[in-house]
């Protein structure tokens, strides 16, 4: 059963770990993570971009997949299917579809539609069970065609959005979607210590976390970080993977062509790199 975000994260700043955000992309990417977190007694956030959800044929087709999938892999962990950077729109569509978590992205309006919207997604949320992360101040890089100047977030605007009830909060501190820059100049540790402390006990998310220095992402933990969006990464893993099945003519052997053939490494790829985010966030045996 799909459970809000709310509890794992709550625990998990608690403990002093992270939970991962793992994005889904179709059934191999849903069963690689929902395996590997069984598999490692991990609670796991499954992201889907408004973009991935109009590939993968909807709201409803994804709701289905990933019950259908928890029931028939026996998935007894704590797993939230999760809005990834949700307009206003996506968010009320997912909640309805039977998403278990969104997160609404206003950062890009005024503050104070960011504020007022924000606030209406929380009401329709939570009359549901279903928990929300809101984004102050855009984070870098480009997301499903969402580009982000890699600005940083100002604490007392956290302040004021964590305020209004949401569960959980994203703010750029410096960090990118997508691969890192060779002079990228770090996550900033000054900022994410303000915010934290502006924001109370509320867990706060890290966006970007593919490339992310081990030491890092352990620092920005102690700081309340609860959770960690990783997607570039995945994908990366996954093509190499197939591309060396293809270049070494295994599709050419026997059955090789057999998609369940073709794309088992790519598969086995993206359980290896969940298993080793969730051994670095420290979500292992935390369900
Ligand atoms: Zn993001």
């Amino acid at each position: 059963m799909l459970v809000s975000a709310r509890e794992m994260l709550v625990k998990a700043r608690e403990g002093k770990y992270a939970v991962g955000q793992f994005n889904i992309n179709n059934l191999e990417w849903t069963k690689a993570i929902l395996l590997t977190a069984q598999e490692n007694n991990s609670p796991v956030i499954l992201g889907v971009s408004e973009g991935a959800g109009k590939y993968m044929g909807g709201y409803d087709t994804i709701v289905g997949m990933v019950n259908g999938l928890i029931k028939g892999l026996n998935i007894t962990v704590p797993v939230a299917l999760h809005l990834d950077h949700g307009s206003y729109e996506g968010a009320k569509q997912t909640i309805e579809a039977g998403f278990s978590s969104v997160m609404f992205d206003g950062s890009h309006y005024p503050f104070e539609e960011n504020v007022a919207k924000t606030k209406e997604i929380v009401e329709i949320a939570h009359s549901k069970g279903i928990s929300v992360e809101a984004e102050v101040g855009s984070i870098g890089g480009e997301e499903d065609g969402v580009v982000g100047a890699g600005e940083v977030a100002d604490p007392q605007e956290c302040k004021a959005i964590s305020e209004l009830g949401i569960d959980f909060l994203a703010a750029g501190i410096g960090n990118i979607h997508g691969k890192y820059p060779e002079n990228w100049t770090g996550l900033n540790f000054e900022v994410l210590g303000k915010i934290n402390q502006a924001t109370g006990s509320m867990p706060l998310v890290l966006h970007g976390g593919s490339g992310i220095p081990e030491e890092m992402i352990k620092e920005a933990i102690s700081l309340g970080v609860a959770k960690i969006n990783v997607n570039t990464e995945c994908q990366v893993v996954f093509a190499e993977a197939t591309r060396k099945y293809i270049e070494e003519g295994k599709d050419l052997q026997g059955k090789g062509f057999d998609p369940r053939k073709l794309l088992a490494p790519g598969v086995d790829a993206i359980k290896a790199c969940v298993k080793e985010k969730m051994e670095l966030f420290g979500s292992v045996n935390q369900a």
